[in-house]
């Protein structure tokens, strides 16, 4: 194992997108790292699989926001187009209602208003100042680099109250949305994004409504080969850096010394670091690999009290026919909104009732599928593992029901064209990804748990110990996780005399400075 001259080594534990970015970070200022992942390959959340032909991304499907994945790559002094292709999604996506009527999300606000005519003009004539009453939180999170700087002094939080209370940014989504739109499709249309991150739209802070700004902004992208080409063009930034990657190798003890990091421990082996980062869920990384001697703050009962986000049911469908009804895409809702996200977010209960977002790939990069077939994932929202749900017995229980009610919906003879089927479901979460309650978001993103009330990127318990990903600050979603990698870097630059790098579209202005000062 190297040293580097200034004698420092890092270890990443886990490599989703928050934790390859982190690793090409440090890599990129000189400091030799190794990626310890549990699984047979990279990309956590956002794993692939092929079968028969079949490409399934098991995540991330939606590409919003690229420059912010460029910016990890001009870190490096590359450019993400160097690796990649990527291909604008028009629409965004396509959103079925209960009722029959439905909506194609675009970006271009004329055409919107155009649609949204049919059902109520008035919000037609609002759209302008919705946006307007948004673009400056957007601008808060990423142009005054709200979203790419730690939260984890006092001062941080004063600074930023201020911003939040004049954009009444602490306000539920739904509350805010519902002062610009009358009509329930235009209100569910845009207060539902919460969802993607494993949020509350109804308690979920306002902070979150800058996701529709930034589709708007930076449009809905696919890249050829899925969001799995986006993992391994990360990878190989990392290895052809010099980064070493170790699969199959979970990290089941961080080490310390005098309340310092040593290094971690792998199945027994000892691997030596003075930065630790951990990409491993936050409740998981405290609770099963700190001593419970290391842990002042986040002890277990404290752990107990942090609310994890939401789950999911997805089942990936090799079929042997097309369904050119379905978009790239695709919303298919219940009649049900506050009362189905209450059911999920607070009753934790299993209903009969579920809304659906499919994701059909061929739609834009036929190499997904055999010719002529599909690649289909279908995602249902579910209550995480706190509901006590015995998926063993439920998960096909619910397979059924999803099949009959995309057959139902117009999906015909989708049960006979099946060529694969599988399931991935809160347990998997759980035992495949070392995920809390096996949720598929980390920390739920609500008020109480933003920004300083989020688990801290620079860790209170070891020094040298950092987390990345969804659990900490800003939270969930691949820019999400990837600014995360930037204020976590942030972090252990200030801590350990390491250069400044580019952040997004701006050389050299990583909030080091701000962090020494703090
Ligand atoms: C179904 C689904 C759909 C989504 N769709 C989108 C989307 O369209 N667009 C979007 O932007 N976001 C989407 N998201 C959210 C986004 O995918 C995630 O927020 C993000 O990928 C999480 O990245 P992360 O850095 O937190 O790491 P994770 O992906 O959570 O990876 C953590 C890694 O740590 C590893 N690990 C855990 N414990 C250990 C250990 N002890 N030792 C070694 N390794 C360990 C795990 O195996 C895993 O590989 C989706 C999420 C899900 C679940």
């Amino acid at each position: 194992m190297t040293f580097s001259s200034s004698g420092r080594r890092a270890a990443v534990i886990g490599s989703g997108f928050g934790g390859l970015a982190a690793a090409i970070r440090l890599q990129a200022a000189g400091v030799p790292t190794t990626i310890f992942e549990k699984r047979e390959r990279i990309g956590g959340r956002a794993y692939q699989f092929v079968e028969r032909g079949y490409v399934f991304d098991m995540g991330p499907s939606l590409i919003t926001a690229p420059q912010v994945i460029n910016s990890v790559f001009q870190a490096a002094g590359k450019e993400l187009s160097d690796y990649l292709d990527l291909v604008p999604l028009d629409p965004f996506y396509r959103v079925h209602f209960h009722d029959g009527t439905s909506l194609e999300y675009v970006g271009d606000p004329e055409r919107m208003k155009s649609q949204m005519e049919a059902f109520n003009p008035r919000d037609a004539e609002r759209l302008d100042d919705f946006l307007a009453a948004i673009k400056p939180i957007y601008q808060a999170v990423i142009t005054d680099r709200l979203g790419s700087r730690p939260f984890d002094t006092i001062k941080s939080m004063i600074g930023f109250a201020p911003k939040v209370l004049a954009l009444r940014a602490y306000e539920p989504v739904t509350r805010f949305v519902r002062r610009y739109f009358e009509d329930w499709r235009h209100r569910f249309l845009y207060s539902f994004h919460p969802l993607f991150l494993g949020g509350n739209p109804f308690e979920a802070p306002s902070i979150y409504l800058m996701i529709p700004y930034l589709e708007r902004e930076g449009g809905v992208w696919f890249t050829r080969g899925g969001m799995y080409s986006v993992v391994e063009a990360m990878g190989r930034l990392f290895q052809e850096l010099g980064g070493e990657i170790r699969t199959e190798s979970e990290v089941e003890r961080v080490t310390e010394r005098g309340g310092r990091v040593t290094g971690v421990e792998t199945l027994g082996e000892f691997h030596p670091a003075d930065i630790v980062v951990s990409n491993a869920d936050v409740a998981h990384t405290y609770s099963h690999l700190l001593a419970d001697s290391d842990r002042r703050r986040w002890t277990d009962r404290r752990l107990r009290g942090v609310e994890q986000s939401m789950s999911c049911f997805l089942l990936y469908l090799g079929v042997r026919r097309r369904y050119p009804q379905l978009a790239h895409h695709t919303l298919i809702l219940t009649e049900r909104y506050e009362g189905l996200v209450k059911d999920i977010f607070r009753r934790k209960v299993l209903t009969e009732d579920f809304s659906m977002y499919l994701h059909a790939p061929t739609r834009t990069d036929e190499s997904m599928a055999p010719p002529g077939c599909e690649s289909l994932y279908v995602l249902v929202p579910v209550p995480n593992l706190a509901s006590g749900t015995d998926w063993s017995e439920a998960g096909p229980v619910l397979k059924e029901r999803v099949l009959d009610v995309l057959e139902e919906w117009g999906l015909e003879d989708l049960r006979s064209s099946l060529d694969v089927l599988r399931m991935f479901t809160p347990e998997d979460f759980h035992h495949e990804l070392n995920a809390t309650l096996g949720n598929a978001f980390g920390v739920e993103p609500r008020l109480t748990q933003t920004a300083w009330f989020r688990p801290h990127n620079r860790s209170e318990e070891l020094q040298g110990l950092y987390l990345v990903g969804a659990g900490t600050h800003p939270g969930a979603g691949v820019p999400g996780v990837i600014l995360s990698a930037e204020a976590t870097y942030g972090c252990i630059a200030a801590d350990h005399g390491l250069d400044p790098q580019p952040d997004i579209d701006e050389p050299g202005r990583v909030a080091i400075a701000d962090i020494a000062a703090s």
